[in-house]
């Protein structure tokens, strides 16, 4: 039997329908559209192209959003000024310092300066340690969706998306995707299991759990054996093929015989990191 295929598209289009409503409530209560800024320094064109795609489903869903836009060779020092700037304006609700930054500039002590209640990519250590403790008010965006597509897939297939007691193996350890991710199912109350790059036994780490989510950046590299016999496996992993196609870290074709649900790349996670952005956004915009 194949397994089902988790649209993140549908599910995102269907989330931001919700969220355009919460917008026009919000609007109507602060009398101002729920705003959110994007500061992109430099021209690198993957950013281009993303802070595009965000700017313009945000303003379809009723959100004021305007770009900052800052030379590459802007100093960290101007930098700083800029996002403390946007931090203390009242017109401002949630601030997304677009990543990565070039070169010489110190990503941490840029994040620093946005304040905590207008991070919306819930990387400011403040909101991390919060999630640590299981008090999360703002947390990053592909793990917050990754958590929604979890959840869609369950629903779907059991009608319950209640996820406590289920075993769970997350593979990359990074602070904007694995760890992440790893709190949230933990809040969720899964056994969670994180694995990274000195795992000795990637194999022996997911076969026996309910859930898989592969964030690591290797084409293909979760395969059918990995996999027990009816998990959802979300894959968020962004690779480009020899033959210039986008595929994610699990090998969907052979995956998708045995798990009971499966993310394709593309249109799995990533669809659902702009609506979790936009979600973050008003929530940043009902706190001020
Ligand atoms: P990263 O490079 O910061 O982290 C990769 C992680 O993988 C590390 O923790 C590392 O320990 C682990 N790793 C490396 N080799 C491994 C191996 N052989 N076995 C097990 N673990 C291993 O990357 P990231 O920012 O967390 O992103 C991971 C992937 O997800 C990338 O492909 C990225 O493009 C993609 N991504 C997608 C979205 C989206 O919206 N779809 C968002 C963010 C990241």
């Amino acid at each position: 039997m194949s397994a089902l295929i988790i649209n993140g598209k549908e599910l995102s289009a269907n989330i931001e329908l919700e969220l355009s409503e919460q917008a026009a409530e919000i609007h109507s209560r602060i009398g101002r559209m729920p705003s959110l800024r994007v500061v992109l320094v430099g021209n690198n064109p993957a950013s281009e192209v993303y802070v595009a795609s965000k700017t313009k489903r945000a303003r379809a869903c009723g959100l004021a959003v305007e770009d900052l836009r800052l030379p590459e060779d802007v100093t960290q020092p101007d930098l700083e000024i800029s996002l403390k700037a946007l931090s203390i304006d009242k017109h401002v609700d949630g601030i997304l310092l677009q990543l990565p930054l070039p070169k010489h500039l110190d990503e941490l002590s840029a994040i620093l300066s946005i304040a905590p209640a207008k991070d919306v990519d819930g990387l400011n250590p403040y909101n991390q340690g919060l999630l640590f403790r299981g008090q999360a008010r703002l947390v990053p965006c592909t793990p917050l969706g990754i958590i929604e597509l979890i959840k869609d897939a369950r629903r779907e297939l059991y009608r319950d998306d209640n996820l406590s007691g289920l075993s769970a193996t997350v593979i990359g350890r990074s602070s904007l995707v694995g760890k992440p991710v790893a709190m949230l199912l933990t809040q969720e109350n899964c056994t969670v299991t994180l694995c990274h790059s000195k795992t000795e036994n990637l194999k022996a780490a997911c076969v026996h759990s309910d859930i898989v989510v592969a964030a690591v950046g290797m084409p293909k590299l979760i395969k059918k054996d990995f996999i027990k016999t009816n998990a959802v496996v979300i894959d968020v992993g962004i690779n480009r093929s020899a033959d210039g196609k986008l595929i994610g870290d699990v090998d969907f074709d052979e995956v998708k015989e045995k798990a009971a649900a499966i993310t394709p790349v593309p249109g799995g996670v990533g669809p659902m990191t702009i609506a979790m952005l936009i979600k973050n956004t008003l929530i940043a915009a009902g706190n001020q």
